[in-house]
Protein backbone atom coordinates (compact mmCIF):
# COMPACT_ATOMS: atom_id res chain seq x y z
CA UNK A 1 0.00 0.00 0.00
CA UNK A 2 1.56 3.33 -1.20
CA UNK A 3 -0.12 6.30 0.81
CA UNK A 4 0.37 10.40 -0.37
CA UNK A 5 -0.09 12.53 2.16
CA UNK A 6 0.61 11.62 6.04
CA UNK A 7 -2.01 13.49 7.67
CA UNK A 8 -4.57 11.96 10.19
CA UNK A 9 -6.37 10.28 6.70
CA UNK A 10 -3.21 8.85 5.87
CA UNK A 11 -1.59 7.93 9.24
CA UNK A 12 -4.37 6.05 10.61
CA UNK A 13 -4.60 4.35 7.15
CA UNK A 14 -1.14 3.32 7.28
CA UNK A 15 -1.15 2.03 11.05
CA UNK A 16 -3.96 0.29 10.21
CA UNK A 17 -2.82 -1.52 7.12
CA UNK A 18 0.34 -2.21 8.78
CA UNK A 19 -1.53 -4.13 11.40
CA UNK A 20 -3.26 -6.15 9.36
CA UNK A 21 -0.53 -7.10 7.64
CA UNK A 22 0.45 -4.57 4.56
CA UNK A 23 3.64 -3.76 3.44
CA UNK A 24 2.63 0.07 3.61
CA UNK A 25 4.75 3.16 2.54
CA UNK A 26 3.71 6.14 3.45
CA UNK A 27 4.78 9.23 0.80
CA UNK A 28 4.73 13.04 3.16
CA UNK A 29 6.35 16.31 2.15
CA UNK A 30 6.04 18.48 5.29
CA UNK A 31 5.17 16.89 8.20
CA UNK A 32 4.02 13.02 9.81
CA UNK A 33 0.40 14.72 11.29
CA UNK A 34 -0.04 16.47 8.23
CA UNK A 35 -1.89 19.92 8.33
CA UNK A 36 -3.80 18.76 11.02
CA UNK A 37 -1.07 18.96 13.55
CA UNK A 38 1.05 21.94 11.94
CA UNK A 39 -1.79 24.41 11.07
CA UNK A 40 -5.29 23.35 11.94
CA UNK A 41 -6.35 21.26 14.43
CA UNK A 42 -4.06 21.33 17.07
CA UNK A 43 -2.45 25.07 16.73
CA UNK A 44 -5.61 26.60 16.98
CA UNK A 45 -6.71 24.70 20.02
CA UNK A 46 -3.54 25.17 21.65
CA UNK A 47 -4.08 28.87 20.86
CA UNK A 48 -7.86 29.23 22.40
CA UNK A 49 -6.27 27.07 25.22
CA UNK A 50 -3.98 29.91 25.89
CA UNK A 51 -6.53 32.79 25.44
CA UNK A 52 -8.96 30.60 27.46
CA UNK A 53 -6.32 30.31 30.21
CA UNK A 54 -5.85 34.35 29.95
CA UNK A 55 -10.21 35.04 30.40
CA UNK A 56 -9.75 32.34 33.18
CA UNK A 57 -7.09 34.59 34.94
CA UNK A 58 -9.16 37.94 34.53
CA UNK A 59 -12.08 36.36 36.45
CA UNK A 60 -9.47 35.24 39.03
CA UNK A 61 -11.18 37.32 41.79
CA UNK A 62 -14.66 36.10 41.17
CA UNK A 63 -13.15 32.71 42.11
CA UNK A 64 -11.66 34.08 45.29
CA UNK A 65 -8.10 34.71 44.30
CA UNK A 66 -5.88 37.52 44.20
CA UNK A 67 -5.94 39.45 40.51
CA UNK A 68 -2.60 37.79 38.22
CA UNK A 69 -0.69 39.10 35.25
CA UNK A 70 -2.20 38.00 32.10
CA UNK A 71 -0.08 39.51 29.25
CA UNK A 72 0.44 37.14 26.30
CA UNK A 73 4.31 36.47 25.91
CA UNK A 74 4.50 35.44 21.44
CA UNK A 75 7.83 33.93 22.29
CA UNK A 76 6.72 31.41 24.32
CA UNK A 77 3.48 31.21 22.72
CA UNK A 78 5.38 29.98 20.00
CA UNK A 79 7.98 27.64 21.69
CA UNK A 80 4.32 26.16 23.37
CA UNK A 81 3.04 25.42 20.12
CA UNK A 82 6.42 24.14 18.70
CA UNK A 83 6.61 21.54 21.55
CA UNK A 84 2.89 20.44 21.44
CA UNK A 85 3.68 20.06 17.23
CA UNK A 86 6.93 18.51 17.73
CA UNK A 87 5.14 15.94 20.54
CA UNK A 88 2.59 14.73 18.56
CA UNK A 89 5.25 14.13 15.41
CA UNK A 90 7.30 11.77 17.54
CA UNK A 91 4.28 9.93 18.91
CA UNK A 92 3.15 9.19 15.01
CA UNK A 93 6.49 8.45 13.99
CA UNK A 94 7.37 6.57 16.69
CA UNK A 95 4.00 4.37 16.20
CA UNK A 96 4.74 4.23 12.68
CA UNK A 97 8.22 3.17 12.87
CA UNK A 98 7.24 0.44 15.19
CA UNK A 99 4.85 -1.37 12.87
CA UNK A 100 8.07 -0.76 9.58
CA UNK A 101 6.07 1.25 7.95
CA UNK A 102 8.20 2.98 6.01
CA UNK A 103 8.22 6.87 5.76
CA UNK A 104 9.53 8.88 2.62
CA UNK A 105 10.07 12.60 3.23
CA UNK A 106 9.36 13.43 -0.29
CA UNK A 107 6.36 14.54 -3.03
CA UNK A 108 4.45 11.77 -4.27
CA UNK A 109 2.61 11.88 -7.75
CA UNK A 110 1.13 9.17 -10.07
CA UNK A 111 2.56 7.86 -13.20
CA UNK A 112 0.05 5.14 -13.97
CA UNK A 113 -2.63 3.46 -12.01
CA UNK A 114 -0.39 1.24 -10.04
CA UNK A 115 3.18 3.24 -9.97
CA UNK A 116 3.95 6.02 -7.32
CA UNK A 117 6.77 8.48 -7.54
CA UNK A 118 8.33 10.32 -5.06
CA UNK A 119 10.71 13.42 -5.38
CA UNK A 120 12.54 13.28 -2.46
CA UNK A 121 14.22 16.66 -0.99
CA UNK A 122 17.60 16.42 -3.19
CA UNK A 123 15.88 16.17 -6.55
CA UNK A 124 15.96 12.53 -6.73
CA UNK A 125 13.15 10.13 -7.41
CA UNK A 126 12.25 6.91 -5.84
CA UNK A 127 9.66 4.86 -7.44
CA UNK A 128 7.24 2.33 -5.71
CA UNK A 129 4.59 -0.20 -6.94
CA UNK A 130 1.37 -0.40 -5.30
CA UNK A 131 -1.32 -3.22 -4.85
CA UNK A 132 -3.68 -0.51 -3.25
CA UNK A 133 -3.03 3.42 -3.61
CA UNK A 134 -4.50 5.73 -0.88
CA UNK A 135 -4.52 9.48 -1.97
CA UNK A 136 -5.15 11.39 1.57
CA UNK A 137 -3.06 14.82 0.69
CA UNK A 138 -5.36 17.12 2.10
CA UNK A 139 -6.49 20.57 1.63
CA UNK A 140 -5.49 24.65 2.18
CA UNK A 141 -7.00 27.27 2.83
CA UNK A 142 -8.88 29.60 0.14
CA UNK A 143 -6.86 33.07 -0.92
CA UNK A 144 -9.30 34.56 -3.12
CA UNK A 145 -8.00 37.07 -5.63
CA UNK A 146 -8.81 39.92 -3.97
CA UNK A 147 -6.76 39.27 -0.71
CA UNK A 148 -3.33 40.12 -0.68
CA UNK A 149 -2.33 37.83 1.73
CA UNK A 150 1.14 38.97 3.01
CA UNK A 151 1.38 36.61 6.00
CA UNK A 152 2.13 39.38 7.87
CA UNK A 153 -1.06 42.11 8.57
CA UNK A 154 -3.42 40.08 5.87
CA UNK A 155 -3.04 36.52 7.36
CA UNK A 156 -4.68 33.03 6.01
CA UNK A 157 -5.50 30.72 9.15
CA UNK A 158 -1.84 29.41 8.59
CA UNK A 159 0.04 32.38 9.38
CA UNK A 160 -1.95 33.10 12.65
CA UNK A 161 0.14 30.69 14.94
CA UNK A 162 0.56 33.22 16.65
CA UNK A 163 1.00 36.39 14.08
CA UNK A 164 4.81 38.02 14.51
CA UNK A 165 2.82 40.65 16.27
CA UNK A 166 -0.08 40.42 18.43
CA UNK A 167 -2.99 42.37 16.32
CA UNK A 168 -4.62 45.23 18.06
CA UNK A 169 -8.02 44.45 15.85
CA UNK A 170 -8.62 41.93 13.57
CA UNK A 171 -10.50 41.73 10.96
CA UNK A 172 -11.92 37.93 10.63
CA UNK A 173 -13.53 37.51 7.26
CA UNK A 174 -15.79 34.80 7.01
CA UNK A 175 -18.00 33.15 9.93
CA UNK A 176 -18.01 29.51 9.50
CA UNK A 177 -16.57 27.46 12.49
CA UNK A 178 -12.98 28.53 11.66
CA UNK A 179 -13.88 32.36 11.21
CA UNK A 180 -16.12 31.91 14.72
CA UNK A 181 -12.82 29.83 16.45
CA UNK A 182 -10.60 32.69 15.66
CA UNK A 183 -12.69 35.48 16.74
CA UNK A 184 -12.69 33.88 20.16
CA UNK A 185 -8.98 33.37 20.15
CA UNK A 186 -7.89 36.87 19.01
CA UNK A 187 -10.72 38.62 21.46
CA UNK A 188 -9.38 36.31 24.36
CA UNK A 189 -6.08 37.58 23.92
CA UNK A 190 -7.16 40.89 24.44
CA UNK A 191 -7.31 42.01 20.60
CA UNK A 192 -10.45 43.86 19.08
CA UNK A 193 -12.40 41.92 16.49
CA UNK A 194 -14.62 42.86 13.89
CA UNK A 195 -16.37 39.74 12.00
CA UNK A 196 -17.25 40.11 8.48
CA UNK A 197 -20.59 38.17 8.29
CA UNK A 198 -21.94 37.43 4.85
CA UNK A 199 -25.49 36.14 5.57
CA UNK A 200 -27.53 37.12 8.81
CA UNK A 201 -26.29 34.88 11.01
CA UNK A 202 -22.87 33.80 12.03
CA UNK A 203 -22.66 30.12 11.49
CA UNK A 204 -25.27 29.43 8.79
CA UNK A 205 -24.75 25.97 8.79
CA UNK A 206 -25.74 25.64 12.13
CA UNK A 207 -28.81 25.55 14.58
CA UNK A 208 -30.27 29.19 14.21
CA UNK A 209 -30.90 29.07 18.81
CA UNK A 210 -26.92 27.21 19.29
CA UNK A 211 -25.68 30.24 16.85
CA UNK A 212 -28.15 32.97 18.43
CA UNK A 213 -25.99 32.04 21.74
CA UNK A 214 -22.50 32.28 20.61
CA UNK A 215 -23.95 36.07 18.73
CA UNK A 216 -24.89 36.97 22.16
CA UNK A 217 -21.49 36.28 24.06
CA UNK A 218 -19.48 37.88 21.16
CA UNK A 219 -21.71 41.12 21.51
CA UNK A 220 -21.07 41.28 25.16
CA UNK A 221 -17.28 41.39 24.73
CA UNK A 222 -17.66 44.01 22.39
CA UNK A 223 -16.97 42.11 18.54
CA UNK A 224 -18.57 44.28 15.89
CA UNK A 225 -20.46 42.60 13.52
CA UNK A 226 -20.68 43.37 9.68
CA UNK A 227 -23.92 41.40 9.17
CA UNK A 228 -25.00 40.65 5.24
CA UNK A 229 -21.51 41.99 4.25
CA UNK A 230 -19.11 40.19 1.72
CA UNK A 231 -15.87 41.10 1.78
CA UNK A 232 -14.52 42.53 -1.70
CA UNK A 233 -11.18 44.29 -0.93
CA UNK A 234 -8.35 44.27 1.39
CA UNK A 235 -6.12 47.39 1.24
CA UNK A 236 -2.93 48.00 2.95
CA UNK A 237 -2.11 51.62 4.36
CA UNK A 238 1.51 51.33 6.52
CA UNK A 239 0.33 49.23 9.38
CA UNK A 240 -3.40 49.80 9.00
CA UNK A 241 -5.73 47.12 6.50
CA UNK A 242 -8.57 48.21 5.29
CA UNK A 243 -10.95 45.94 4.24
CA UNK A 244 -14.14 47.10 1.88
CA UNK A 245 -17.72 45.25 1.56
CA UNK A 246 -20.10 45.32 -0.98
CA UNK A 247 -22.54 46.97 0.71
CA UNK A 248 -20.18 49.67 1.50
CA UNK A 249 -19.19 48.96 4.66
CA UNK A 250 -15.43 49.26 5.69
CA UNK A 251 -13.87 47.79 8.13
CA UNK A 252 -10.40 49.39 9.54
CA UNK A 253 -7.99 46.99 12.00
CA UNK A 254 -3.95 46.14 12.19
CA UNK A 255 -4.90 42.98 10.78
CA UNK A 256 -7.28 41.01 8.19
CA UNK A 257 -7.59 37.27 8.49
CA UNK A 258 -8.86 35.10 5.71
CA UNK A 259 -11.11 32.08 6.83
CA UNK A 260 -13.66 31.40 4.16
CA UNK A 261 -12.99 28.03 3.31
CA UNK A 262 -10.03 25.24 1.68
CA UNK A 263 -9.34 23.68 -1.38
CA UNK A 264 -8.00 20.28 -2.27
CA UNK A 265 -4.39 19.53 -2.46
CA UNK A 266 -4.46 17.37 -5.97
CA UNK A 267 -2.59 19.48 -8.12
CA UNK A 268 0.75 17.78 -9.16
CA UNK A 269 -0.64 14.50 -8.23
CA UNK A 270 -0.79 14.05 -12.17
CA UNK A 271 -4.57 11.91 -11.28
CA UNK A 272 -5.54 12.87 -14.63
CA UNK A 273 -3.13 11.51 -16.78
CA UNK A 274 -3.91 8.20 -14.56
CA UNK A 275 -7.79 8.50 -15.20
CA UNK A 276 -8.89 9.09 -11.57
CA UNK A 277 -11.73 11.37 -12.09
CA UNK A 278 -12.03 14.12 -9.97
CA UNK A 279 -14.60 17.28 -9.20
CA UNK A 280 -13.02 20.82 -8.79
CA UNK A 281 -9.91 19.13 -7.12
CA UNK A 282 -11.70 16.46 -5.06
CA UNK A 283 -11.97 12.55 -5.72
CA UNK A 284 -15.15 11.56 -5.29
CA UNK A 285 -15.49 8.32 -3.25
CA UNK A 286 -17.97 5.24 -2.99
CA UNK A 287 -18.99 3.98 0.50
CA UNK A 288 -15.62 2.59 0.89
CA UNK A 289 -13.68 5.68 -0.34
CA UNK A 290 -12.71 3.99 -3.64
CA UNK A 291 -12.29 6.30 -6.44
CA UNK A 292 -13.34 5.43 -9.81
CA UNK A 293 -10.36 3.11 -10.02
CA UNK A 294 -11.11 0.63 -7.62
CA UNK A 295 -7.90 -0.21 -5.85
CA UNK A 296 -6.99 3.82 -5.60
CA UNK A 297 -8.82 5.56 -2.54
CA UNK A 298 -9.18 8.92 -1.19
CA UNK A 299 -9.31 10.19 2.21
CA UNK A 300 -9.60 12.87 4.51
CA UNK A 301 -10.13 16.83 2.83
CA UNK A 302 -9.25 15.06 -0.42
CA UNK A 303 -12.60 13.35 -0.48
CA UNK A 304 -14.73 16.17 -0.23
CA UNK A 305 -16.61 14.53 2.68
CA UNK A 306 -16.83 15.89 5.84
CA UNK A 307 -13.41 18.38 6.67
CA UNK A 308 -12.78 17.11 9.99
CA UNK A 309 -9.97 15.19 11.13
CA UNK A 310 -11.81 12.43 13.03
CA UNK A 311 -14.04 11.71 10.14
CA UNK A 312 -10.58 11.45 7.92
CA UNK A 313 -9.27 9.13 10.81
CA UNK A 314 -12.23 6.79 10.41
CA UNK A 315 -12.16 6.83 6.53
CA UNK A 316 -8.24 6.08 6.57
CA UNK A 317 -8.79 3.39 8.94
CA UNK A 318 -11.97 1.71 6.87
CA UNK A 319 -9.76 2.06 4.21
CA UNK A 320 -7.18 -0.64 5.24
CA UNK A 321 -9.91 -2.41 6.55
CA UNK A 322 -11.15 -2.66 2.80
CA UNK A 323 -8.24 -3.01 1.14
CA UNK A 324 -7.20 -5.77 3.48
CA UNK A 325 -10.69 -7.93 2.75
CA UNK A 326 -11.93 -7.01 6.00
CA UNK A 327 -15.18 -5.76 5.63
CA UNK A 328 -15.41 -8.70 2.55
CA UNK A 329 -15.79 -11.02 5.55
CA UNK A 330 -19.00 -8.95 7.02
CA UNK A 331 -16.38 -7.05 9.45
CA UNK A 332 -16.59 -3.58 10.46
CA UNK A 333 -19.63 -0.66 9.56
CA UNK A 334 -19.99 1.90 6.33
CA UNK A 335 -19.10 5.37 8.10
CA UNK A 336 -22.04 7.31 8.84
CA UNK A 337 -21.01 10.70 7.98
CA UNK A 338 -24.41 11.80 9.66
CA UNK A 339 -23.15 10.50 13.26
CA UNK A 340 -19.60 12.46 13.43
CA UNK A 341 -19.80 14.98 16.01
CA UNK A 342 -18.54 17.90 16.21
CA UNK A 343 -17.52 21.29 17.97
CA UNK A 344 -16.35 24.66 17.71
CA UNK A 345 -13.88 25.77 19.96
CA UNK A 346 -15.38 29.05 21.25
CA UNK A 347 -16.42 30.24 24.78
CA UNK A 348 -18.81 28.90 25.44
CA UNK A 349 -17.90 25.69 23.64
CA UNK A 350 -20.43 24.39 20.53
CA UNK A 351 -20.98 20.87 19.82
CA UNK A 352 -23.27 18.60 17.97
CA UNK A 353 -24.10 15.46 17.00
CA UNK A 354 -26.85 13.48 14.61
CA UNK A 355 -29.86 15.05 13.58
CA UNK A 356 -30.46 18.85 14.05
CA UNK A 357 -33.64 20.41 15.56
CA UNK A 358 -34.27 22.40 12.70
CA UNK A 359 -33.48 19.90 9.73
CA UNK A 360 -35.89 17.53 11.42
CA UNK A 361 -38.72 20.42 10.99
CA UNK A 362 -37.62 21.05 7.83
CA UNK A 363 -37.93 17.55 6.80
CA UNK A 364 -41.21 17.27 8.44
CA UNK A 365 -40.15 15.07 11.05
CA UNK A 366 -41.71 14.28 14.27
CA UNK A 367 -39.18 14.69 16.77
CA UNK A 368 -38.98 15.41 20.96
CA UNK A 369 -36.51 18.11 21.92
CA UNK A 370 -35.39 17.99 25.48
CA UNK A 371 -33.79 20.82 26.84
CA UNK A 372 -32.14 21.66 29.84
CA UNK A 373 -29.93 25.17 31.04
CA UNK A 374 -26.66 24.74 33.08
CA UNK A 375 -28.07 28.32 34.71
CA UNK A 376 -29.41 25.75 37.73
CA UNK A 377 -27.00 22.90 37.76
CA UNK A 378 -24.31 22.53 40.71
CA UNK A 379 -20.95 22.04 38.67
CA UNK A 380 -21.62 25.14 36.32
CA UNK A 381 -21.91 27.62 39.36
CA UNK A 382 -18.65 26.04 40.34
CA UNK A 383 -17.24 26.54 37.76
CA UNK A 384 -18.68 30.21 37.93
CA UNK A 385 -19.93 29.71 34.32
CA UNK A 386 -23.53 29.15 33.82
CA UNK A 387 -23.84 29.63 30.22
CA UNK A 388 -25.87 27.42 27.90
CA UNK A 389 -27.43 24.31 27.35
CA UNK A 390 -27.92 20.61 26.44
CA UNK A 391 -30.59 19.72 24.10
CA UNK A 392 -31.64 15.99 23.08
CA UNK A 393 -33.35 15.04 19.79
CA UNK A 394 -35.03 11.71 19.89
CA UNK A 395 -37.49 9.71 18.36
CA UNK A 396 -40.58 9.42 19.85
CA UNK A 397 -42.19 6.88 19.31
CA UNK A 398 -38.99 4.59 20.55
CA UNK A 399 -37.06 6.74 22.44
CA UNK A 400 -33.51 6.53 20.56
CA UNK A 401 -31.46 9.32 20.50
CA UNK A 402 -31.09 11.01 16.86
CA UNK A 403 -29.21 13.75 17.72
CA UNK A 404 -27.86 16.50 20.10
CA UNK A 405 -26.22 19.66 20.87
CA UNK A 406 -24.73 21.10 23.77
CA UNK A 407 -23.56 25.15 24.37
CA UNK A 408 -21.36 25.46 27.04
CA UNK A 409 -17.82 25.04 28.76
CA UNK A 410 -16.38 21.45 27.98
CA UNK A 411 -19.64 20.95 25.35
CA UNK A 412 -16.41 19.10 23.05
CA UNK A 413 -16.43 16.52 25.47
CA UNK A 414 -19.74 16.64 26.44
CA UNK A 415 -20.98 15.77 23.03
CA UNK A 416 -19.28 12.09 23.21
CA UNK A 417 -21.81 10.46 25.42
CA UNK A 418 -24.04 11.72 22.72
CA UNK A 419 -22.14 10.63 19.70
CA UNK A 420 -21.64 7.01 21.30
CA UNK A 421 -25.59 6.84 21.97
CA UNK A 422 -26.83 8.29 18.29
CA UNK A 423 -23.74 5.94 16.79
CA UNK A 424 -25.16 3.26 18.86
CA UNK A 425 -29.06 3.62 18.41
CA UNK A 426 -29.06 3.52 22.20
CA UNK A 427 -32.31 5.50 23.78
CA UNK A 428 -32.85 8.09 26.03
CA UNK A 429 -33.74 5.38 28.69
CA UNK A 430 -30.29 4.27 28.30
CA UNK A 431 -29.01 7.61 29.34
CA UNK A 432 -30.84 8.28 31.88
CA UNK A 433 -30.15 5.23 33.31
CA UNK A 434 -26.51 5.59 33.76
CA UNK A 435 -25.42 6.87 36.89
CA UNK A 436 -22.38 9.56 36.26
CA UNK A 437 -20.67 11.86 38.36
CA UNK A 438 -21.86 13.90 40.33
CA UNK A 439 -21.21 17.28 40.24
CA UNK A 440 -20.49 17.11 36.82
CA UNK A 441 -21.73 19.41 33.57
CA UNK A 442 -22.82 15.85 32.37
CA UNK A 443 -25.66 15.31 34.44
CA UNK A 444 -27.63 17.37 32.78
CA UNK A 445 -27.56 14.76 29.56
CA UNK A 446 -29.38 12.40 32.36
CA UNK A 447 -31.83 15.35 32.94
CA UNK A 448 -32.38 15.83 29.46
CA UNK A 449 -33.17 12.12 28.97
CA UNK A 450 -35.37 11.88 31.82
C1 LIG B 1 -7.93 26.32 11.18
C2 LIG B 1 -8.48 24.92 11.14
C3 LIG B 1 -8.80 24.28 12.33
C4 LIG B 1 -9.31 22.97 12.31
N1 LIG B 1 -9.66 22.40 13.50
C5 LIG B 1 -10.19 21.17 13.51
C6 LIG B 1 -10.57 20.55 14.72
O1 LIG B 1 -10.45 21.14 15.79
N2 LIG B 1 -11.08 19.29 14.69
C7 LIG B 1 -11.22 18.60 13.50
O2 LIG B 1 -11.69 17.45 13.53
N3 LIG B 1 -10.88 19.16 12.33
C8 LIG B 1 -10.37 20.43 12.29
N4 LIG B 1 -9.99 20.99 11.10
C9 LIG B 1 -10.07 20.18 9.87
C10 LIG B 1 -8.88 19.22 9.80
O3 LIG B 1 -7.68 19.93 9.96
C11 LIG B 1 -8.86 18.48 8.48
O4 LIG B 1 -10.12 17.93 8.22
C12 LIG B 1 -7.82 17.36 8.53
O5 LIG B 1 -6.52 17.90 8.67
C13 LIG B 1 -7.87 16.50 7.27
O6 LIG B 1 -6.92 15.50 7.35
P1 LIG B 1 -6.21 14.95 6.04
O7 LIG B 1 -5.44 13.75 6.46
O8 LIG B 1 -7.19 14.82 4.95
O9 LIG B 1 -5.24 16.11 5.57
P2 LIG B 1 -4.06 16.96 6.19
O10 LIG B 1 -4.08 17.03 7.66
O11 LIG B 1 -4.13 18.24 5.42
O12 LIG B 1 -2.75 16.16 5.75
C14 LIG B 1 -2.43 16.00 4.40
C15 LIG B 1 -0.94 15.82 4.28
O13 LIG B 1 -0.62 15.51 2.93
C16 LIG B 1 0.61 16.13 2.60
N5 LIG B 1 0.69 16.26 1.14
C17 LIG B 1 -0.08 16.98 0.31
N6 LIG B 1 0.25 16.77 -0.97
C18 LIG B 1 1.28 15.89 -0.95
C19 LIG B 1 2.05 15.26 -1.96
N7 LIG B 1 1.78 15.43 -3.26
N8 LIG B 1 3.05 14.42 -1.58
C20 LIG B 1 3.32 14.20 -0.26
N9 LIG B 1 2.59 14.76 0.72
C21 LIG B 1 1.58 15.57 0.39
C22 LIG B 1 0.53 17.46 3.32
O14 LIG B 1 1.84 17.98 3.53
C23 LIG B 1 -0.16 17.07 4.62
O15 LIG B 1 0.79 16.77 5.61
C24 LIG B 1 -9.50 22.30 11.09
C25 LIG B 1 -9.17 22.94 9.87
C26 LIG B 1 -8.67 24.23 9.90
C27 LIG B 1 -8.36 24.93 8.59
Amino acid sequence: MVIIGGGPAGHSCASTAARLGADVVVIERDTIGGAAHLWDCIPSKAMIATGNARQFLRRSARMGLAEVGSDVDLDQLRDRLKHIESRLETTVRGLLDSQRVELVDGFGRMVDARTVVATLPDGTERTFHADVVVLSTGSRPRIPEWAPADGERVLSTRDAYPPSVMPEHVIVIGSGVTGVEFVHMFESMGAQVTLVVSRQQVLPQKDPEVAAALEEDFLRRGVKLFKGARAESIVREGNEVIVSCDDGRIARGSHALLAIGSVPNSDGLCLDDVGVQTDHGYVPVNNHMQSNIPHIYAAGDLSGRLPLSSVATMQGRKIAEHAMGLTARGNGRQIDYDKAASAIFTEPEIADVGLAEIDAFAEGRKVRVTKVPFATHAKALINDDPRGFVKIISDPATGVILGGSIVGRHAAELISVLAVAATNGLTVTDIHESMLVHPTLAEALTEAAE
